[in-house]
C-alpha cells in the first residue's frame, strides 16, 4: 500500500455503479464518459501531486493512531501556526487547478473540521448524533475520502415556506424504522458530485417549527441505492480541444440535481434528526461554516491570482500594458489580489480558540465573503474591458492551423510584439475559456452564488460585527455634549 492515497485509487473508488444522467441517458462508468473523464483525472491528480515524496510533508499528515498518511485539509489545527501549514497546503493543492475547482477534496474535508471541532453541539442534541458524526469523520478523514455536499433547497416558490412546497420537491424523511431513515426529493446543487466518494446532505436555509421532516443532516455513499444525480451540460464535453478549450476541457468539475427516490440512510450516517434548530447550529454553533468558507476565500486566493496573470499577459500580448490608463487598471486588479490575501492572512491572526483548537475570525471571513462576491465578477468584466475583440478574433479551432492557407493568414493577422501568432492564439483561447465561455460564465454564477446569495452573506456579516464596539464610540461622543455645550 502507498504511503498515501494516490490518483489511480481515488479512479477506481469511482467505478461502483452510481447513478448519473447526462442527455438522457445513464453513465454506465464516470471515469470513461467524455463528460466527466479528464475533470475526474484532474481531481485525481491531486491525491498524485500530494503523494510524491518531494510533497508528503507539506500537503501531509500521519493521523494519531494511524500508519497511512492523509491530506492536511483533515487537520484540525491548534494555534495559528498550524492553521497557517494547512492553508499552504490547500493553497499548494488550488495551484494545481488554478483556483477552479471549487469543490476540491479540501472544501468538505474543511467543512466537517469545523463540525468535528464543535462536536459538543452534537452531543446537546443527542449522544448518538454525536457518535455518528465523530465516526463519520474518522471514517472519511482516515480513508481520505473526497466528499462533495448539497446543502441547499431547489428554487421553485421563493415566497413560501421549505415546508409548504409541493410534495416531493425538498428532501425530507418519509420514514424511519430500527435501521435507519429513508429519504425522498431533490437537493442542489452537487457540485463535484461526480468525481466524489460520498455526499453530505443537510439544510442550511432556515426551517420553521412543523418542518420537522426536512429537519435533518447524513452522509451516503454516491453509489447509495436511489440516489439519483442529474448532471447539467457538460462544459468537458463540449470543449473542442484541449489547445482550444485549455480550462474547460480538464477543469469543469460539474454541478448536479441530487434526487433522493427513497433512499435509505443508516443512523450511523444521520448527524441532525428532526430538529430545525440544529439544522443551522450545525454550521453556525460549530466553526463548519467558518472552516468551509475559510477554505473558499483560500482557494479564491488563487484563482485571482491567476487571473490577474492573466490580464497582465492579455495586455502585454495587444501591446497595451505600457498605456498609462491600462497600467493603472493593471494596478487596481492587483490591489484586489492583494485584499484577498490579505484578508485571510487576517482572519487566520486574529483567529481565536475554541477549546484546544484554533478557528479564523468569523467576521473577517464574512467580510471576505461579501466583498469577494461582488469582486469577482467585476474583476471579470474589468479584464474582458482589457481585451476587446482580441478574445474573439480567433481561429474557429485548432484544426485551422492544419490548413496551410488559413495558417499563413493566421500569422499575418495574430500579430504580437510578445508572442508567436500560434502562442498568441493560445493563450487568448485560455484567456476566454476562463473569462467569457460557458465555462467562465458559470464560474462568475458560481463565486456570486456558492456562499449564499448577497442578502444571506450580508446578513452573516450583520449577524457577527462588534457592534458595541462601533456604536460605543458614537455614544461616546454624544456623551462629551449637550446643549450646554461640552462636559467636562
Ligand atoms: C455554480 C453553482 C454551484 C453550486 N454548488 C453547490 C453545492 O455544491 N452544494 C450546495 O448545497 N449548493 C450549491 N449551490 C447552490 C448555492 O448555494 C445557492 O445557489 C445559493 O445558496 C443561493 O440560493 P438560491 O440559488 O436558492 O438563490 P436564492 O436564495 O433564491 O436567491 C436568488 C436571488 O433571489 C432574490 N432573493 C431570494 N430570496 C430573497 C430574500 N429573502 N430577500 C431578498 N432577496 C431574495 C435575490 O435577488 C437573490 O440573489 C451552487 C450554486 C451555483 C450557482
Amino acid at each position: 500500500m502507498s504511503v498515501c492515497k494516490t490518483g489511480a485509487e481515488h479512479i477506481k473508488s469511482l467505478k461502483d455503479g452510481r447513478t448519473v444522467y447526462i442527455d438522457g441517458k445513464v453513465v454506465p462508468d464516470v471515469t470513461e464518459h467524455p463528460a466527466f473523464r479528464n475533470s475526474i483525472r484532474s481531481s485525481a491528480a491531486l491525491y498524485d501531486f500530494q503523494a510524491q515524496p518531494e510533497n508528503l510533508e507539506l500537503m501531509t499528515f500521519i493521523p494519531d493512531g494511524s500508519n497511512r498518511r492523509i491530506s492536511r485539509a483533515w487537520q484540525m489545527p491548534r494555534n495559528y501556526d498550524e492553521m497557517v501549514l494547512r492553508r499552504k497546503a490547500l493553497q499548494t493543492w488550488a495551484a494545481q487547478h488554478y483556483g477552479f475547482m471549487g469543490r476540491s477534496p479540501d472544501h468538505l474535508a474543511s467543512a466537517l473540521v469545523g463540525q468535528r471541532m464543535g462536536i459538543e453541539v452534537f452531543r446537546k442534541h443527542g449522544e448518538d448524533r454525536a457518535k455518528a458524526l465523530a465516526g463519520y469523520f474518522d471514517y472519511i478523514s482516515r480513508n481520505d475520502l473526497f466528499l462533495t455536499y448539497v446543502i441547499i433547497n431547489p428554487q421553485a416558490e421563493r415566497a413560501k415556506d421549505w415546508g409548504q412546497q409541493d410534495e416531493d420537491l425538498v428532501a425530507r424523511i418519509v420514514d424511519e424504522d430500527s435501521s435507519g431513515m429513508t429519504i425522498r426529493g431533490a437537493k442542489m446543487l452537487g457540485t463535484s458530485s461526480i468525481m466524489a466518494n460520498e455526499v453530505f446532505i443537510a439544510n442550511l436555509q432556515p426551517l420553521k417549527p412543523g418542518e420537522e421532516a426536512l429537519a435533518f443532516s447524513c452522509a451516503l455513499p454516491m453509489n447509495a441505492k436511489g440516489l439519483r444525480v442529474l448532471s447539467r451540460k457538460s462544459y468537458e464535453a463540449s470543449a473542442v480541444s484541449v489547445f482550444d478549450n485549455p480550462i474547460s476541457s480538464r477543469f469543469d468539475e460539474n454541478d448536479a440535481l441530487m434526487y433522493f427516490e427513497d433512499v435509505k440512510v443508516p443512523w450511523d450516517r444521520v448527524f441532525v434528526h428532526r430538529d430545525t434548530d440544529m439544522c443551522r447550529a450545525q454550521f453556525h454553533d460549530t466553526p463548519g461554516h467558518a472552516y468551509q468558507n475559510y477554505q473558499a476565500q483560500i482557494r479564491l486566493s488563487v484563482k485571482v491570482k491567476f487571473l490577474v496573470g492573466l490580464a497582465r499577459r492579455l495586455t502585454e500580448s495587444i501591446g497595451t500594458v505600457k498605456m498609462p490608463p491600462v497600467a493603472e487598471q493593471l494596478g487596481y486588479l492587483a490591489a484586489q489580489v492583494s485584499m484577498v490575501e490579505a484578508m485571510l492572512s487576517g482572519m487566520e491572526a486574529s483567529g481565536n480558540k475554541l477549546g484546544e483548537w484554533w478557528v479564523p475570525n468569523k467576521h473577517m471571513m464574512y467580510s471576505a465573503q461579501v466583498i469577494t462576491q461582488e469582486l469577482y465578477p467585476r474583476l471579470i468584466n474589468l479584464i474582458r474591458e482589457l481585451a476587446g475583440g482580441a478574445l474573439i478574433m480567433l481561429p474557429s479551432s485548432v484544426d485551422d492551423f492544419a490548413d496551410p492557407g488559413l495558417k499563413k493568414i493566421i500569422g499575418k493577422t495574430q500579430r504580437s510584439s510578445v508572442m508567436t501568432p500560434e502562442e498568441k492564439v493560445k493563450f487568448l483561447k485560455a484567456a476566454w475559456d476562463a473569462v467569457g465561455s460557458e465555462f467562465g460564465s458559470r464560474h462568475t454564477q458560481y463565486e456570486m452564488f456558492y456562499a449564499g446569495a448577497q442578502f444571506v452573506t450580508r446578513s452573516h456579516s450583520f449577524r457577527t460585527f462588534d457592534w458595541n464596539s462601533a456604536t460605543g464610540m458614537v455614544d461616546k461622543l454624544l456623551s462629551t455634549y449637550d446643549l450646554d455645550g461640552v462636559r467636562h
